[in-house]
């Protein structure tokens, strides 16, 4: 169960979700009943993400374990180097494979709270992504998958050079990058053209937060690193104070990015659903990626 082998034998365009560990009870069963309303829609794969520390962490691998025991999705776990010696990263990548999770994606992490505070690795620890993707692919048959970022790492100053760290890291072993959320197909695209400049032809991923509340634009504005193109402002913010009318524009303006991605050839499209089902069961079903036994019966010819 590979992402990898999942992505390459589909014929059609797909879509996978991402969710992040439980805090508590009360989102644990909120997080199972989300993947179960979405594990009929036979997305690609799932993924979890991997917390600062402590209790998070162990959500992640538990959650992620009991997706590979007990349900039908292909899952891929989110792992960070920060904080972590090489010691601690090779148990729990060893753990991953002994719960039957083959997909990992490398991550460095941020610097406990504030992500673009100074940057110290842990003493015996990794340094860079890159590093991580390497030691993954020692330990065993792994799919692995790494972080893009269209308007460049907060890290980098300038693009090429993040350009350039990118295809190493793709090149020391990933199968694929997911891209850090954009607010134009062009953005995104743009980051394809300059991978494939630099001779790479790695699948990039486009991620894709539906934008429901006027806190999912914040998020995005925070994680994008960039700011928001003023005709997006101009369709939301008026909005701001009429949730219904703000979450159906704000799934139009995210249907038509995800046609243009798609009428752009990207294969596949990451959801962050914040561990919700119902805004990318609507995008999914809106953008006709529903696996075909699901796509309602066409009506029947009437005999002449
Ligand atoms: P790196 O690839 O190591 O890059 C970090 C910086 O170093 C960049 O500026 C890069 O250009 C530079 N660099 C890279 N290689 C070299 C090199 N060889 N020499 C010099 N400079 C180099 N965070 C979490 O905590 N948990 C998650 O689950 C999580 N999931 C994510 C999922 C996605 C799809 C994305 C896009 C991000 C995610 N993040 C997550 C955030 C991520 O951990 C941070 O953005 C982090 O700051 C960068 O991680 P990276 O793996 O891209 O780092």
């Amino acid at each position: 169960r590979k992402v990898a082998d999942r992505l390459t034998r589909e014929h059609r365009p797909t879509f996978s979700v991402e969710f992040f560990p439980p805090r508590d009870a009360a989102d644990e069963q909120i997080l199972w009943r989300s993947i179960r309303e979405l594990e009929p829609l036979d997305p690609a794969y799932m993924s979890i993400t991997y917390g600062a520390g402590g209790s998070s962490r162990e959500g992640t691998i538990r959650n992620i374990a009991r997706v590979a025991s007990d349900t039908t999705l292909v899952p891929m776990a989110h792992l960070t180097a920060v904080g972590h010696s090489v010691s601690e990263l090779r148990t729990v990548i060893g753990h991953f494979a002994s719960v039957g999770v083959r997909n990992i994606l490398a991550l460095r992490g941020d610097p406990p709270g504030d992500p673009l505070g100074p940057w110290s690795p842990h003493p015996e620890g990794l340094n860079y992504a890159e590093e991580l993707v390497r030691l993954v692919r020692e330990l065993g048959d792994f799919c692995v998958g790494v972080a893009a970022f269209p308007y460049g790492h907060p890290r980098s100053a300038e693009l090429d050079t993040d350009t350039a760290h990118l295809v190493r890291k793709l090149r020391a072993g990933a199968d694929f990058a997911i891209a850090q959320l954009f607010f134009e197909a062009d953005d995104f695209l743009r980051l394809r053209d300059r991978i494939s400049a630099a001779g790479c032809d790695s699948l990039l991923i486009p991620g894709i937060m539906p934008l429901t509340t006027m806190r999912t634009l914040r998020k995005t504005i925070e994680l994008s690193g960039a700011n928001p193109p003023q005709w997006l402002l101009d369709r939301l913010e008026p909005l701001s104070d009429d949730p219904k009318a703000f979450r159906a524009e704000g799934l139009d303006i995210v249907t038509e990015l995800c046609e243009r991605l798609l009428a752009e050839g990207v294969p596949e499209l990451h959801f962050y659903t914040f561990n919700r089902a119902k805004a990318t069961r609507e995008l999914v079903s809106r953008l006709g990626l529903r696996p075909p036994a699901l796509l309602p019966a066409v009506e029947p010819l009437a005999r002449a």
